[in-house]
């Protein structure tokens, strides 16, 4: 049976406010408030009385979930929103997936944790991506969030790799920010050309061109985790300056460059938003729980069958006439025979016999 490696792309009421008092307790346990997360219901999450917490119900999450979450907060001193994002199990996962150079891995977790801060910024039904598209290494670097916390991503490169940080600032290169509307199954893209070596920093430029919004990320991947840390000023209310605080902006970004990498990565949410912004009034919403899923279905493979052309999907056909098709993301597999492909071809808009094998 022949093989093709084909990408499939895609077309609390709660809150809690930190201050000194509160978190002058150690917690025990790590814990999120409101409603449980999705999966993480009846066995996984019970309630749990803490003094800590403004609220009735709070839930123990599983060790495996609770380092993988958005965490969306505000600094109401300094009129400014925020996420901070945690990535291991999901991370893990997808670094199962393929054989990855660790300059390549590094590039693609930050890519990872960005698409999910991203992601907590609009409201959408759907995906969120981040694409970069190179003349050098990467050749190709996708991340995706949906609207239900699923991530998936790959990296496509040719020739040597470097073995320390990859400078993205390569030939062409070109970043896309992408959202995919699945309920009106339409698509937004804003393209900005990268003239920063990191992603960061691109990510930084690209609101600040398409956006006109100042941005501050920091992004880190190391030891099986990733983690992101994103700042804007609050859109529609004037940020620092209806607050006058005109200098709210630059304090908050001075408080972040003092992060260091192993603090994003490992302290805990509650104190590491306390460390950095105790000043400012943190008001941390409930976490999302985020976790490593690909969106690849029978109907896409279909989709992108009929886009290749019934000559070319006959000609990679095998000599048992059967075709095999793995997707990158998570190595599912799908095999399709002739009359398969009959169907997949025909003109009536019968559902998509493409068969996981
Ligand atoms: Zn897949």
């Amino acid at each position: 049976m022949g093989v093709r490696r084909v990408g499939v792309l895609p077309g609390c009421p709660g809150h809690r406010w930190i201050d000194g008092r509160r978190m002058l307790q150690p917690k025990p346990v790590r814990v999120g408030v409101g409603r449980p997360p999705p999966g993480g219901g009846a066995g996984l999450a019970r309630p749990l009385r803490s003094h800590h917490l403004t609220h009735s119900h709070a839930w123990i999450l599983p060790m495996s979930q609770a380092d993988d979450a958005l965490h969306r907060f505000r600094l109401e001193r300094a009129g400014v929103r925020g996420g901070l994002v945690r990535l291991e199990s999901a991370w893990s996962e997808l670094l199962g997936q393929a054989d990855y150079p660790p300059s390549i891995a590094r590039l693609l977790g930050e890519t990872l944790a960005a698409s999910a801060l991203l992601s907590g910024l609009i409201k959408f039904e759907g995906s969120l991506s981040i694409q970069l598209r190179s003349g050098g290494v990467p050749r190709l670097l996708f991340a995706e969030c949906s609207d239900d916390g699923g991530l998936r991503g790959i990296v496509r490169w040719e020739g040597e790799v470097p073995a320390t940080a990859i400078d993205i600032r390569q030939p062409s290169a070109q970043l896309a920010i992408t959202i995919e509307n699945s309920r009106t199954a339409t698509r937004y893209q804003g393209l900005v050309a990268v003239e920063t070596s990191g992603l960061a920093g691109a990510l930084e430029g690209y609101f600040a061109q398409s956006e006109q919004l100042p941005t501050r990320i920091v992004l880190a991947q190391h030891g099986g985790r990733c983690a992101g840390m994103i700042l804007q000023p609050l859109a529609g209310e004037g940020g620092s300056t209806a607050l006058g605080d005109a200098d709210a902006w630059d304090r908050v970004g001075h408080l972040l460059a003092t992060l260091g990498t192993d603090e994003l990565l490992h302290l805990p949410v509650e104190t590491l938003l306390f460390r950095l912004f105790h000043e400012e009034q943190v008001r941390l919403e409930p976490g999302r729980p985020l976790r490593f899923a690909c969106s690849c279905s029978t109907e896409r493979v279909s989709a992108m069958l009929r886009a290749l052309g019934r000559v070319e999907c006959e000609a990679a056909l095998d000599a048992d006439g059967a075709m095999g098709i793995t997707c990158e993301f998570c190595n599912r597999q799908y095999r399709l025979d002739r009359v398969d492909l009959g169907l997949v071809f025909a003109d009536s808009v019968a559902p998509a016999p493409a068969r996981p094998q």
